[in-house]
């Protein structure tokens, strides 16, 4: 009688436990970086806990793994990742972590802009594959142009994607997925509306901006801009004494050049170009990382804004 009782009581226990682990549990989404862990809060709601590898204000060209992300993407139900070789430390963490989530690339669909870095500076070296020896350092940069999420119509595609990857790994979840990215998508398409509006204040001859390194190809085709960066499309591609020439001297000749810092970038650079091109920095911009809560980038929606009102102050007040 006793010995019925107990084995009563533990089945009984062990099938709460299971029934409470399955609907409290939330899937553990990790990402790559802050701009899609953003997405992936803003998609998977309380369902999900998402983690980002690279944290705020941080620098995914230049980012080397640490013991934790190991761990981190071996307990994911789900990773989300850029793609167009942006954060390719994530698959290298995927494969040592053994990770039994699939490995997503949230650009899936996304019309990639071609690389522009050999067509731009490193002292007119021809535009084919010879520069990884000619500069004696690791390059990590492919074909594309990997800041797809500059341009508010590809984050809309970003969203989508991240809705169909949480679909498949938690179908139950599916319709409240989609109810959050069609609610998202309408707060994207009046970002994108009001962040065009903006930049279609500016003259058509002060359109050239100048950021450290070339993150901003994306908004520039979106929004009719034209961008220069001595660093090329990853900021671990150093910028040669000859890249920094050509930019000074693009500053000098064009009056409408504005000149800006960024976020994941050390400023000194951007600093000297300004001093001798002989113009103000016109802030700082945020282009590969959201910033910590208390700054004013903390989501996608506050970055692109604040990016656009950087950009037509800095260019307007010339
Ligand atoms: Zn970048």
């Amino acid at each position: 009688m006793h010995i019925v009782f107990k084995q009563l009581f533990i089945s009984g226990a062990i099938g709460m436990a299971f029934i409470s682990g399955a609907s409290a549990a939330p899937l553990n989404v990790v990402t790559s970086f802050s701009i899609i862990d953003d997405f992936a809060r803003q998609v998977g709601g309380d369902r999900v806990t998402v983690k980002s590898i690279v944290p705020a204000n941080g620098d995914a060209h230049a980012y080397e793994p640490k013991p934790a992300d190991v761990i981190a993407l071996k307990r994911a139900d789900l990773v989300l990742v850029n793609g167009l070789q942006f954060d390719t430390f994530m698959q290298r963490l995927a494969k040592s972590s053994e990770t039994k989530a699939p490995v997503v690339e949230v650009t899936k669909g996304i019309e990639p802009l071609k690389n522009a870095e050999d067509e731009h500076g490193h002292g007119g070296e021809p535009a084919h594959d010879d520069h990884d020896h000619d500069h004696g350092h690791e390059h990590d940069h492919g074909e594309y142009d990997p800041h797809a999420w500059q341009s508010v119509p590809n984050a809309m595609i970003y969203v989508k994607n991240i809705a169909d990857a949480l679909c498949k790994v938690d179908s139950a979840g599916c319709e409240s997925y989609k109810a959050n990215a069609s609610a998202y998508t309408q707060k994207l398409q009046a970002l994108h509306e009001s962040v065009k509006a903006a930049f279609s204040a500016l003259p058509k001859d002060k359109r050239t901006l100048i950021t450290s390194h070339d993150a901003f190809g994306y908004l520039g085709a979106a929004y009719g801009l034209t961008l220069l960066a001595p660093e090329g499309t990853s900021s671990a591609t150093e910028a040669t004494a000859a890249d920094v020439a050509a930019i000074i001297r693009q500053i000098r000749e064009d009056k409408g050049s504005a000149v800006f810092m960024e976020n994941i970038s050390n400023p000194a650079l951007i600093k000297q170009i300004a001093a001798e091109g002989n113009v103000a920095v016109g802030g700082k911009l945020y282009s590969d990382a959201l910033s910590g809560p208390d700054a004013p980038a903390s989501t996608y929606l506050k970055m692109m804004q604040y990016n656009a009102d950087t950009i037509t102050k800095a260019i307007l007040k010339k």
